[in-house]
């Protein structure tokens, strides 16, 4: 991407989620496997990926054009919780390592200050990032604000 992200677009895996690092390691190289083999992408389609644990994966990273929302790619950010929050309750450590996470793109370049923040669901017809999830997307919003 030649230019900060000016969208932060929040997803789910709807997996399981995970409470271990290793767990939450077996997770990503399962979807990263998925989503090169299976979706024939480049690369794990997100930018980042969340832990319950509030520990942060990196997926494609900064800077980088994702696969997680077709058509809405070029200018977003994907950061996908890893779990099922049609039924799991998102949490804290996890909500915070993301406001951690977007502070930092902002203080290196890769996202624009005034950023928009969605959930997929905002974006497409789907239940990602899960009914658990989405309403913790406007704390997320007001944060920025
Ligand atoms: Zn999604």
């Amino acid at each position: 991407m030649s230019e900060p992200a000016k969208r932060v677009i929040i997803h789910h895996t709807a997996i399981r989620s995970s409470d271990t690092a290793q767990d939450c390691i077996t997770q990503v190289g399962r979807i990263q496997k998925m989503h090169m083999e299976d979706r024939h992408f480049d690369d794990i389609g997100y930018n980042f990926l969340v832990g319950q644990n509030g520990i942060m994966y990196e997926g494609r990273g900064w800077g980088v054009m994702g696969a997680h929302s077709k058509g809405h790619n070029e200018d977003s950010v994907g950061i996908a919780f890893m779990g099922n929050f049609n039924n799991d309750i998102p949490t804290s450590e996890a909500l915070s390592a993301v406001r951690r996470l977007l502070r930092h793109g902002i203080s290196q370049g890769y996202l624009c200050s005034n950023y928009a923040i969605f959930g997929h669901r905002d974006l497409a017809s789907t239940e990602c990032p899960g009914n658990k999830l989405y309403p913790e997307i406007q704390c997320l919003r007001s944060d920025r604000d």
